[in-house]
């Protein structure tokens, strides 16, 4: 992020070519010494080939603060890349401000889950009134579409399955495996947009893709204890974790997704972990605890809280400390055995 430059001094006028900023610091010099130089980058900029525009970083807005963190790995220097929902809250039901609908209307390149994770996302779209961001257009990056969905409903939709998830599970970034396939989705779509820096995309995926199949190995290798071991959880946000981890969940304190849980239901879940021996419930930061922690002391089990998104807890700064955390937590909870 570029750091605040008290002056009528605009940032972008003095980047660079290579996206770095060179801040001219208008309190420390003389007025006459800035307008100099910001006369030179002007007339350097007007004279080079390529236009101010293009040397602009790409604005990249995601819906999700780890979908903006793989934007920043991918994207590097040549984009500036936001979020939406704050980490903190369900990003199912996010309260966009003002400030968002201006970004997304300022942005160059939208990233988002699709389905019918971000329920907000058209709202917020036809807020903002940007038609190149608009689903299926030039400026929209629906990741879901390079992934093998899972829980996709046979049968005819309807809400009476729940509030969301109506098109299969939309959390399917918790498995590294589709990270993966998403990275190389943004790298796609970043060289489209922004041809002119397509290699510098290419080579940043490759690293990418070289650090990951590392984690992968790494990951994979850690969760082995995890293998066939049953948790229960509030929201069924896991299902491409337990794709990539082993671990089993069935059973979940919501009722159906999207509906808190109910007296009733918290009775069945009480039978059902006794008879599972399940040790564990799991959940993100920002679902209410009470239910989970008052089911989870009658059967004797603990609830373990990890994180669906980068920036919920400190430990989870980018996507890969994010799954470090999340397998670390679970492997501490359920090590030990049955
Ligand atoms: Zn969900």
């Amino acid at each position: 992020m570029h750091p605040r430059v008290k002056s009528p001094v605009r940032p972008e006028l003095v980047e660079g070519r290579t996206g770095k900023v060179h801040f001219v610091r208008a309190s420390t010099g003389s007025a006459r010494t800035v307008v100099t130089m910001l006369s030179l980058f002007f007339l350097a900029s007007l004279t080079s080939a390529t236009s101010v525009l293009a040397d602009k970083p790409l604005k990249v807005v995601a819906t999700l603060s780890v979908f903006a963190d793989l934007v920043k790995q991918i994207g590097g220097e040549d984009v500036k890349a936001s979020y939406v929902a704050s980490p903190r809250f369900n990003p199912h039901f996010i309260e966009c401000k003002p400030s968002d609908v201006l970004r997304v209307k300022q942005a160059d390149l939208l990233v988002d889950a699709g389905l019918d994770l971000e329920a907000w996302r058209g709202p917020l779209l036809d807020a903002a009134g940007n038609p190149n961001l608009f689903p299926g257009s030039a400026g929209e990056l629906d990741l879901s579409r390079g992934i093998s969905l899972l829980e996709v409903p046979t049968q005819p939709l309807s809400r009476l399955m729940g509030d969301v998830h109506i098109y299969g599970n939309p959390h399917y970034w918790m498995n590294p495996d589709n990270a993966r396939i998403m990275a190389q989705e943004i790298a796609g779509k970043l060289s489209e947009v922004d041809p002119a820096n397509a290699e510098r995309y290419r080579q940043r995926l490759a690293e990418f893709l070289k650090r990951i199949d590392r984690k992968i190995a790494e990951w994979k290798q850690k969760a082995a204890v995890l293998q066939g071991r049953e948790v229960v959880a509030y929201h069924t946000e896991w299902p491409y974790f337990a794709q990539f981890t082993g671990l089993k969940v069935e059973q979940f304190l919501e009722p159906k997704p999207g509906i808190p849980p109910s007296p009733k239901h918290l009775g069945f879940l009480e039978g059902y972990m006794r008879q599972h021996k399940i040790q564990a419930i799991i959940q993100p930061t920002y679902y209410q605890r009470d239910s989970s922690e008052a089911l989870a002391r009658r059967v004797g089990a603990k609830v373990v809280i990890l994180c669906q998104n980068v920036g919920e807890l400190p430990q989870a700064k980018d996507y890969f400390s994010m799954i470090d955390y999340n397998i670390d937590q679970l492997v501490q909870a359920l090590g030990g055995g049955t």
